[in-house]
């Protein structure tokens, strides 16, 4: 084993205990075993996934320690022939894929039917310290870790963009404005497309316009609002990034191509006959993306930081704010509270460590 630390016995997590009981705590660390290193994690962001996790479904098991979206540095390696990954910086994949079903023999590691999970099946990111695989290792220089911690999001965005085969002739219309959506708009105009994003928020429709989307009111009127602005009640290519029925059947009846399902249903899912008819009748494709690739060939994660590192994109201003790890219960009350949010980021070894970059 290569190190450039002592390897602490124990680190400071988050750790789910239950629903609704989410401690700040010490615990073991985990041996290093071959294949893996060990990361000091920099940053990591609070998913909404994890606000569901911590506050209504819980996770796989008791106790989990949670967080999927985060990137630190490489301090200790277990096989001496990887010395050359110390001190490196990287972001991980969290899916641990079997690599051994039909997707995994595909490389579409996404829809491995028996995989494991960081920070949802097994511990994760809200951690001080973390044993990664190398596999999972996806290297970066001259980005912020914060923004490197926004690859999860990120990947999962550019994915369901490359599902619609954006060019920059399109005009896309994005129904939903959380980060998600926000990036989902970013990989668009990035091509050159023309961007509309429908909401309900006033303060979300403002900070659209801020970002050069064109903002729409997503209320009854949605497709007088929508012809308001472009002069027709369609968009050939539309993205559903919300999850909810008004929001799934208001991309539908907008779409006159393409719509893209991103956003997880909240309960059981009900198509307005119309709708149906508009799948039928106008041969509406209906697409699911789900996750991001991470595969040999096909990467969002590797395409998403060398677009960051190009300055191609920018998440700096959807980092809604930073907190050090230990002020967790200001965080998420920020993120569950009424407040308009994009990315909060906790670090774990502390907002003033050297590492800032
Ligand atoms: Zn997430
Ligand atoms: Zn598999």
């Amino acid at each position: 084993m290569k190190k450039m630390i002592t390897i602490p016995s124990k680190v400071k997590v988050l750790n789910l205990k239950a629903i609704n009981n989410l401690v700040y705590e010490d615990i073991d660390v985990k041996a290093l075993e071959p294949g893996t290193v060990l990361v000091k994690v920099m940053a990591c962001g609070i998913c909404s996934s994890d606000i569901e996790r911590v506050f209504v479904n819980g996770t796989y098991h008791f106790p989990t320690v949670i967080g999927h979206e985060f990137s630190g540095r490489i301090v200790a390696v277990y096989d001496d022939e990887n010395a050359d990954l110390l001190g490196k910086k990287a972001a991980i994949f969290p899916l641990l894929p079997c690599k051994k079903c039909d997707a995994c023999k595909e490389e579409n590691y996404a829809l491995c039917s028996n995989y494991n999970y960081f920070g949802s099946r097994c511990d994760g990111g809200f951690s001080q310290y973390l044993v990664v695989p190398i596999w999972n290792l996806v290297l970066f220089d001259n980005i912020s870790y914060e923004e490197a911690a926004m690859c999860e999001p990120a990947a999962v965005a550019l994915h369901a963009v490359r599902k619609a085969n954006i060019t920059k002739d399109d005009t896309v219309l994005l129904v939903g404005t959380g980060t998600i959506a926000f990036l989902i708009g970013l990989f668009c105009q990035s091509v050159g497309a023309k961007v509309i994003m429908a909401g309900r928020r006033k303060e979300s429709l403002k900070m659209a316009e801020d970002y050069g989307f064109i903002p729409i009111v997503n209320d009854d009127n949605v497709k007088q609002n929508l012809k308001n602005v472009i002069g027709k009640e369609n968009v050939d290519t539309v993205f559903e990034v919300v999850g909810s029925n008004s929001a799934i059947n208001s991309a539908l009846s907008l779409a006159l191509k393409k719509a893209i399902l991103v956003g997880n249903p909240k309960e059981d899912v009900l198509l307005e006959k119309n709708n149906y008819w508009r799948i039928l009748r106008k041969e509406l494709q209906v697409i699911g993306s789900w996750n991001s690739n991470f595969g040999s060939q096909k990467n969002d994660w590797q395409d998403v930081l060398q677009m960051l590192d190009n300055k191609k994109v920018s998440f700096n201003n959807l980092i809604t704010k930073v907190y050090d790890m230990k002020d967790y219960k200001e965080a998420f009350n920020l993120v569950k509270s009424a407040a308009l949010t994009f990315k909060v980021i906790l670090r774990p070894n502390g907002v003033d460590s050297d590492e800032k970059r």
